[in-house]
């Protein structure tokens, strides 16, 4: 029997066409064009279904209501299919690949983010290549994870981060190797997937309703400036600090104003601002005093990904200390310790 992939389409510079304002999706056009493309009947590729939603959205209009509309939509159509496609813009697609995986529960199937950085309307574009590659990936590999995939590199969802504003290879998880690599041959590293989960049902994790963001340090920040974002209702913020996890402590005011918000209950996750490697909170006295107050190491987490596990976690969970211990504990992969 022929494999079948449902492809959910989201927007994204994928299907975009050019516009006096820049490129802008087109409505029933990426539909077309695949209709059109003969690879698409080769008997090498799986039967499809294009979900294309309305309306189509720049990836940097989408919002957390976005991300489950596509969980609700992967559930409802998860018996029919063997694995899943999202297209999606570039420029979020890393938030989105961080929150379903943590909104997707007792995923089996293969659900595999992807999407262009130039339209397949341009003559010269990496839109096809990742489409049917993506395509092929998700029909016969039964890889139980939310995944991105780009350029040449299948990554784990909440692991990715996009790096590159204008190459093909825009995509890349720092901190976990690549969980398959396309060249010649599709090679999947099974070694590092996760092991599926027992049988059962597919179940979706509504996320978005929590109070939550993220604030990147800078030399210079006030604590008037850290005391206004950390006003209620906020609950959770992730902390991008330096290095191995340091900030300014040494300003007073900037750290009364973290214990202050601590002690009414806020979590504040420390991950670093560099691309790769982890939170050491014991490294530096700079690191160490944000962790006697409270402040809870983000490890190795992106950034994505932490502010994902907070918007879960707090969609769950009211007691704010098992949300501290769950942030330092591997859930779906998105962390190493
Ligand atoms: N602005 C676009 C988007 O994120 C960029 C892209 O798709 O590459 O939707």
């Amino acid at each position: 029997m022929k494999k079948r992939v449902y492809i959910v389409y989201t927007g994204g510079t994928i299907g975009m066409q050019p516009t006096a304002e820049g490129y802008a999706p087109a409505p029933g056009y990426l539909a077309a064009q695949l209709a059109a493309m003969p690879e698409l009947r080769d008997a090498a590729m799986p039967d499809y279904t294009i979900h294309e939603y309305d309306p189509l959205l720049d990836s940097s209009n989408m919002t957390p209501a976005d991300w489950l509309k596509i969980a609700r939509d992967i559930a409802a159509h998860y018996a029919d299919y063997d694995g899943f496609v999202v297209l999606h813009g570039t420029d979020t697609m890393a938030y989105t690949a961080s929150a379903l995986p943590f909104m997707l529960q007792g995923l089996a199937k293969p659900v595999i983010l992807t999407g262009s950085q130039l339209p397949l309307w341009e003559v010269r574009n990496d839109a096809r290549e990742n489409l049917i590659t993506v395509m092929q990936i998700a029909a016969n590999y039964a890889i139980p994870e939310v995944c991105l995939y780009f350029g040449d590199k299948l990554l784990r969802g909440c692991r990715a981060v996009k790096v590159n504003a204008v190459g093909f290879d825009a995509f890349d998880s720092p901190n976990y190797p690549p969980l398959g690599t396309v060249g010649i041959h599709i090679d999947v590293h099974w070694e590092h997937i996760l092991p599926p989960p027992a049988p059962g049902l597919l179940g979706v994790q509504p996320i978005g309703a929590a109070h939550v963001g993220t604030l990147r340090l800078f030399p210079g920040m006030t604590a008037d400036f850290i005391t206004n974002v950390l006003r209620p209702p906020l609950q959770g913020l992730v902390l991008e600090t330096y290095g191995v996890g340091n900030g300014p402590v040494n300003n007073r005011a900037f750290m009364a104003a973290l214990e202050d918000a601590i002690a009414r209950g806020v979590v504040i996750v420390d991950c670093t601002q560099c691309l790769k490697g982890t939170v050491d909170l014991e490294g530096y006295a700079t690191g160490s005093a944000l962790a006697r107050i409270g402040v809870v190491s983000g490890y190795d987490m992106t950034v994505e990904a932490a502010l994902a596990k907070l918007f879960y976690l707090f969609s769950r969970e009211s007691d704010v200390s098992i949300i501290k211990q769950q942030m330092q504990v591997d859930l779906r992969g998105e962390l190493t310790r």
